[in-house]
């Protein structure tokens, strides 16, 4: 018997923070709305969760005002290192076209929510200096080696067999990274300045989350990471149930100060929750979870498998955009929940 078919949804964050400066904001919207454009495009035609929040992402990252791929910031040694991590769950029933060409580790778990099998897997990398799109080469990981986290050196040589070309770490680099660490340089020695200029600067990672018409339900992540970041410091953004996590129920893409969302292993379990609620207050109610156990700032968006989208965030600005069949695509500039605390 031919499976229900599902509603497709797509939601995508561009990252939470500050505003960022004002004359970027147009063109940091029209930057969004084409990612996800290729996104809806792919949720449209009957395509995979897992296709669309990677050409969502991939789109994102190419862009230099995101802070992901091209147009990362840089790390304290002035170099980009950038995290990506992606995770697919697949209802068993799926049709074989639409699978991942690789079975490797997928399968390790089967969840039984909601009467239905899904077979989940997932691929990341961590530090990556040398590809375009590490979500593509997270993608890679997942379909194509036996493992879900690489990192560095190894990644890289891993994306060359992969068929992924290989760029000189300085090609990541934008003028206007450059800049931004320079400033951050000069200010180093003055701890307040750090913290504050640490507190102004937007963020923009860029995460992606959808279900598709299969019942296939995906997330994907990229970051430069944080401002001021040590070299060799990982954050959320490569790590499954921190910053992305994909299940039975829905799926989920963080953002914000990663120490904080690995803390929490934020996205799963806001799609834990997802069980027993809807995802607008089960975004809400995660981010408050993060507030009292670590007073940080952060976002998380969020789709469950009837493709009902939620998102929070406690900074002070984050960008979202969201397609569905109802509401059509729509961008927001999204304020910060309410944190007055729950009764
Ligand atoms: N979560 C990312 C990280 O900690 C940064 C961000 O989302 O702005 O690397």
């Amino acid at each position: 018997m031919a499976r229900a078919r599902n509603r497709p949804a797509l939601v995508a964050h561009g990252g939470a923070g500050s505003a960022g400066p004002g004359a970027e904001r147009a063109e940091r919207r029209r930057a969004m709305m084409a990612a996800m454009r290729l996104g809806a495009r792919i949720l449209r035609a009957s395509g995979s969760a897992l296709e669309a929040v990677v050409a969502t992402v991939a789109a994102l990252e190419d862009h230099p005002l995101f802070n992901a791929g091209y147009g990362s910031l840089l790390n304290s040694q002035g170099n980009v290192e950038m995290d990506a991590s992606v995770m697919f769950a697949e209802p068993v029933a799926l049709p074989a076209a639409l699978r991942p060409a690789s079975r490797g580790k997928r399968s390790g778990h089967t969840d039984h929510s909601n009467g239905s099998d899904y077979s989940v897997s997932a691929g990341a990398v961590a530090a990556v200096s040398r590809v375009r799109n590490p979500i593509v080469l997270a993608r890679a990981v997942m379909e194509h080696s036996p493992h879900i986290l690489m990192a560095g050196a190894g990644a890289e040589s891993f994306a060359r067999k992969a068929g992924i070309r290989l760029v000189r770490p300085e090609e990541m680099v934008t003028e206007r990274a450059r800049e931004r660490w320079r400033a951050r340089k000069q200010q180093s020695e003055m701890l307040e300045a750090e913290r504050a200029a640490r507190a102004a600067m937007g963020h923009g990672t860029v995460g992606a989350a959808a279900v598709d018409v299969h019942g296939g339900i995906a997330a994907a992540t990229s970051t430069g990471g944080v401002p001021g970041k040590l070299f060799g410091r990982v954050g959320d953004s490569a790590l499954i149930g921190a910053g992305t996590f994909a299940h039975g129920f829905g799926a989920a893409s963080a953002t914000g100060q990663g120490e904080a969302i690995i803390l929490t292993a934020l996205c799963r379990e806001a799609v834990l929750a997802l069980a027993d609620g809807s995802p607008r207050p089960v975004a809400r109610e995660a981010i408050l979870e993060m507030i009292d156990a670590t007073g940080a700032e952060a976002g998380v968006i969020l789709v469950d498998r009837r493709g009902r989208i939620g998102y929070g965030h406690n900074a002070a600005s984050m960008q979202v955009a969201r397609y569905d069949r109802a509401g059509g695509l729509r961008h927001l500039w999204l304020k910060p929940i309410a944190t007055g605390r729950r009764p």
